[in-house]
């Protein structure tokens, strides 16, 4: 075994299932000899080392690298003028990562609720098979029982439903309710789409009770699925809207966004975070939405996930495809997605699964050329 996976088994926790692979050095959508479908989960939404990503995070590094909350930077500045633009979203929150922005519009909607209607108005309802983080209470809004375990006791004031039934929907979003968290596509649930009925009646509900909306666009935000915002599919803006994995492009932060009705809600004291914000991470930040937010850009990567769907939809073994532009779910007839995962491995390609999917993440920008040579090592395997 090697050195460095040996060091690594030894010294890092082993709280994950790690492919064999060392990774060192990458360019584009390729690393290390692999093509990568897989973003480092969602994350290298500009693949490795894009020039004018490398520039800007080189740039800020050498003039400024932290300096906390109690000052005020130029790109954090910057960058949250552009998201706020790009979505048309109020003001931000800085946190380092997607739980961090998921605690965060947990925090927003409890406090929101708490200033105007008093105590006893605090509950979250959340989807089953949803993810919104690890941290004790994103883990608890996660609506999947099995990774309720072991961390006893989790948090109070969660509940869950099931995605697409209105009938539920109502019963739930009793007096007692102050939010509801959903992903518009479930990632780690298996690549889900929510239905737009279902989608329609949420919002209607929530308006006429003064429940929030939060949108956990962590994995589906910053034009993974070929808009900007996963909710642009749907036609609707939550009153809170969090990001995360690709939206800087492959250094760690997050945000969360409110909009109007929702932006004084935080105030001094209420909320923190030592490293949110950081110049570095903003400057790398403002790239990726320079880039991403473009429509010809969009469009590109909603073309590029329609293209990946017509190539693997004619095989054989592929049962459907869900998901959209380059956030993609495969349904395999008799191969199992681990052993698909390790096949590609093996061929020189990265992939990823989502329950007993086979899910893809490739980097937006990816070349036509490297798509075609990753879909041929995967039709191989599929054929
Ligand atoms: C990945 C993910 C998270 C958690 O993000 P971390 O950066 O790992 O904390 C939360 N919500 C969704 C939808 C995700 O895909």
């Amino acid at each position: 075994m090697s050195t460095i996976i040996e060091k690594t088994n030894k010294f890092i926790m082993q709280s994950y299932g790690r492919n064999q692979a060392e990774l060192d050095k990458g360019q584009g959508a390729s690393v290390s000899g692999y093509i990568d479908f897989g973003s480092g989960i969602g994350v290298n939404s500009l693949g490795f080392c894009d020039k004018d990503w490398v520039e800007a995070v080189c740039g800020q590094v050498r003039t400024l690298q932290h300096v906390s909350n109690l000052y005020y930077t130029k790109p954090a500045a910057d960058f949250a003028e552009k998201l706020c633009a790009v979505t048309g979203y109020s003001n931000l929150f800085f946190g380092n990562s997607g739980a961090e922005a998921n605690e965060c519009a947990i925090k927003l909607a409890r406090k929101y609720s708490h200033d105007k209607y008093g105590k006893n108005r605090n509950k979250i309802i959340t989807l089953n098979g949803s993810f919104h983080g690890r941290t004790v209470a994103t883990l608890t809004a996660t609506g999947q029982p099995e990774m309720h375990n072991h961390f006893f006791p989790f948090a109070e004031g969660f509940d869950y439903i099931e995605p697409d039934n209105t009938v539920g929907l109502a019963e739930k979003l009793g007096d007692d309710v102050c939010a509801v968290m959903i992903e518009y596509v479930q990632g780690e649930g298996g690549v889900i789409p929510l239905e737009q009925s279902f989608v329609d009646s949420l919002y209607l509900i929530c308006s006429e009770k003064d429940i929030l909306v939060i949108a956990d666009e962590v994995q589906t935000g910053a034009g993974r699925t070929g808009k900007f915002t996963a909710g642009e599919h749907y036609g609707y803006k939550a009153d809170v809207t969090t990001m995360a994995k690709g939206l800087f492009g492959g250094l760690p932060g997050g945000v969360c966004l409110a909009n109007e009705k929702c932006s004084k809600v935080l105030t001094a004291g209420t909320h923190g975070s030592t490293f949110g914000g950081n110049p570095v991470v903003a400057a790398g930040g403002s790239v990726v939405l320079d880039k991403v937010s473009d429509s010809v850009f969009l469009n590109e990567v909603a073309a590029k996930g329609d293209y990946i769907r017509d190539r693997l939809s004619k095989l054989d073994e592929v049962v459907s495809i869900s998901g959209k532009g380059l956030m993609l779910g495969i349904t395999l007839k008799t191969k199992k997605s681990p052993d698909v995962v390790k096949s590609a491995l093996e061929k020189g390609l990265l992939v990823l699964t989502a329950k007993e999917k086979l899910r893809l993440l490739p980097p937006l920008n990816i070349e036509r050329e490297t798509l075609d040579k990753g879909l041929k090592i995967l039709e191989e395997i599929l054929q």
